[in-house]
């Protein structure tokens, strides 16, 4: 018989992407880890996201070093818990040909250009116009829907106690005085918990609502994302003003079957999504410029809005909150899908075994930001 785990009591808030790789991680290092959240995460941003690995996305600092390491630690969980749903894909960011097709990325491998033609060869969705073409990428993704199916068989076997969302100041405090650690994870809904928990809020931490229409009907020809070669987005996020929306028009497979047509992102507002003919609005923008004037998103397209949580600095918020005993952070990746398989064990060490140096290391610890 299996010895039962005797490690720390752990609860994790938020059964997405991150709370599922740290409950892994955890289970594997003898923690005992209760985690909250709705079954496969539902109503998560994880569930209806492109998927991507961004491996090579970091910058040239020790958290973009780390980053790097993504295929292999995704690698290396498959090998040890089965299939998450790692797909080889190819990138296609689409624009105006960078010279020497490349990003200005320490990491980003060279790339070959596709003229608009020769891309709508290959993917006959995409109807970009000349002179546009695309810079192709080697990349990967993971699909969403697979990866918390598998998550959902696995952590039970791990001996992980499942239970749905814990809501309300009442409920939460009880809960976190059953457990030595508690961890939130929760993506965007991690600002409310800490409201509810009563605890202080790290100035950078924010989100926006994202946009995406979903089409069953519709497939791309391979496993691939095609992205703009300048998204606004990621520079949205630093600025404290600026445009209420902004769209990066984009394909990706749909979780479950079919096509996404994204993304729209929306700052400023507070936990309600934007509105609906709005949202759809923008992102019929997104089909005219990808699909051409035949695809414009009417039926058959689902508008799926979901709050995506992201820090100012571009920096995630890993570890123990400032003031709060026994309370880390695990949110606000930019490239989510690379940076949670590489942290997810360095913050599991870190609540197991203590030693906060490795975190600290990489600039990701909530002391770096002063409290709202
Ligand atoms: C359209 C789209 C495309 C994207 N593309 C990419 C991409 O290509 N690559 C990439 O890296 N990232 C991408 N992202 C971002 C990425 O999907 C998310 O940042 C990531 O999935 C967030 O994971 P998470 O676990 O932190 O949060 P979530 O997946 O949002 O999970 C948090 C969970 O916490 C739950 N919760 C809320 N309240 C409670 C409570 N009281 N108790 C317990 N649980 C609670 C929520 O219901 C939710 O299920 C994309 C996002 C979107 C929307």
């Amino acid at each position: 018989m299996a010895a039962l785990p005797s490690g720390p009591r752990v609860l994790l808030l938020g059964a997405g992407l991150a709370g599922g790789l740290l409950a892994l991680a955890l289970a594997e290092r003898g923690a005992r880890v209760t985690l909250a959240g709705e079954p496969a995460a539902s109503e998560g941003a994880t569930a209806v996201s492109y998927g991507g690995v961004p491996w090579w996305g970091g910058g040239a600092d020790p958290l973009g070093q780390l980053q790097t390491q993504a295929p292999s630690a995704w690698g290396a969980l498959e090998a040890r818990h089965g299939p998450l749903g790692w797909r080889q894909a190819e990138l296609w960011l689409h624009g105006s040909r960078p010279a020497g097709d490349r990003l200005a990325l320490p990491h980003a491998p060279v790339g070959s250009w596709l003229t608009a033609s020769e891309a709508r060869e290959r993917e006959p969705l995409l109807a970009l116009p000349e002179p546009l073409g695309v810079l192709v990428l080697p990349y990967a993704r993971i699909d969403p829907l697979t990866l918390l199916a598998s998550l959902e068989r696995t952590l039970p076997a791990l001996g992980v106690t499942r239970c749905g969302p814990l809501e309300g100041p009442g409920a939460l405090d009880q809960a976190r005085r059953h457990h030595d650690h508690t961890v939130v994870c929760a993506g965007a809904h991690g600002v409310r918990l800490l409201q509810h928990l009563g605890l202080p809020l790290p100035s950078g931490l924010d989100h926006s609502w994202a946009g995406v229409l979903q089409h069953r009907g519709s497939a791309l020809a391979a496993e691939r994302i095609v992205m703009p070669l300048q998204p606004l987005r990621p520079s949205r996020e630093r600025e404290e003003v600026g445009p209420t929306a902004v769209l990066d028009a984009g394909l990706a497979p749909a979780p479950g079957g079919g096509v996404l047509l994204g993304q729209s992102s929306w700052f400023g507002l507070p936990l309600a999504p934007p509105a609906a003919n709005a949202d759809r609005a923008l992102l019929d923008a997104a089909a005219r410029a990808l699909l051409g004037p035949q695809g414009a998103a009417g039926d058959g397209w689902t508008l799926v809005q979901r709050p995506v949580a992201f820090c100012r600095d571009g920096r995630p918020l890993v570890g123990p909150i400032p003031g709060a005993e026994g309370v880390s952070l695990f949110c606000g990746f930019a490239g989510p899908f690379a940076l949670v398989p590489v942290l997810a064990p360095l913050l599991a060490e870190a609540l197991v075994s203590g030693g906060l140096a490795p975190l600290a290391d990489l600039g990701v610890l909530p002391s770096r930001l002063p409290a709202r």
